[in-house]
């Protein structure tokens, strides 16, 4: 889990690399239009300002007047900076010192529908676009062991693979170099890759004995959530080597 900060629990933003700067300015930009776009991660991360207010995206708070408490800077909500940001909220603080001054939660698709004179064109391609991820999404996921084909092998390993042509992006889970599944890919997508893990499971038994992510699809399945590596790590443990365990 990230650290909490001022604001909660908004996690602070690695800048570590080219590639990760490119991932999270794309993060960046879906952030900025929904939360929804993350709710298959049922995301445990509250922003839970300890004091002053929280607003809703589409809440007065660009027009209100606001005081820096440390720096004595006063001016509307529209003039604050942008500060860190998690998936439900992003923190808006002082232009002069960057003191934070309140938290403004993204809108949900639903907010932003019911606003959707206020929501900018750019913003408005953006919603339709995850909108529409959503739904190829809920159309092509694997839900259940009967999508898979069967694999004769009495032990082998399959590997979580990513492939990326332009705005495309895609999961594939191979064994050596057969597809045996494809779905959307998403952004820090490590709880997706358990439920996956546990299908495949469930349809391999215990001739399955790993799901191993490839080096290409680390960034994305792990994105900024520093805690993501440990938690696949320990699902593989608890999916796979218990179970090899149990039928050894
Ligand atoms: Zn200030």
């Amino acid at each position: 889990m990230p650290s909490p900060t001022a604001a909660g629990n908004c996690q602070r933003v690695g800048r570590t690399t080219e590639a990760r700067r490119k991932l999270t300015s794309e993060k960046c930009r879906i952030v900025r239009v929904t939360r929804e776009l993350a709710w298959f991660l049922a995301a445990p991360l509250r922003c839970d300002l300890k004091t002053g207010a929280m607003y809703k995206y589409y809440d007065n708070w660009r027009e209100q007047e606001f005081d820096c408490p440390k720096c004595k800077w006063h001016g509307p909500g529209s003039a604050l900076s942008l500060g860190d940001y998690n998936w439900d909220c992003a923190e808006r603080v002082c232009p002069v010192c960057e003191e934070l001054i309140t938290v403004v939660l993204h809108p949900t698709i639903a907010e932003s529908r019911a606003n959707w004179d206020k929501v900018s064109e750019w913003d408005r391609r953006n919603i339709e676009a995850a909108e529409a991820h959503r739904a190829e999404f809920a159309r092509r996921k694997l839900r259940e062991p009967t999508q898979l084909p069967e694999i004769t092998e009495p032990s082998f390993v399959l590997h979580w693979d990513f492939v990326e042509d332009g705005s495309h992006k895609e999961t594939l889970i191979k064994h050596g170099e057969d597809v045996v599944f494809a779905e959307p890919a998403f952004y820090e997508g490590y709880k997706r890759f358990i439920e996956v893990a546990e299908i495949l499971r469930s349809r391999y038994e215990a001739a399955l004995r790993d799901l191993i992510p490839t080096k290409a699809s680390e960034l994305y399945l792990y994105g900024d959530a520093l805690g993501s590596p440990a938690i696949i790590s320990a699902a593989r443990e608890r999916i796979f080597r218990s179970a090899a365990e149990r039928h050894a």
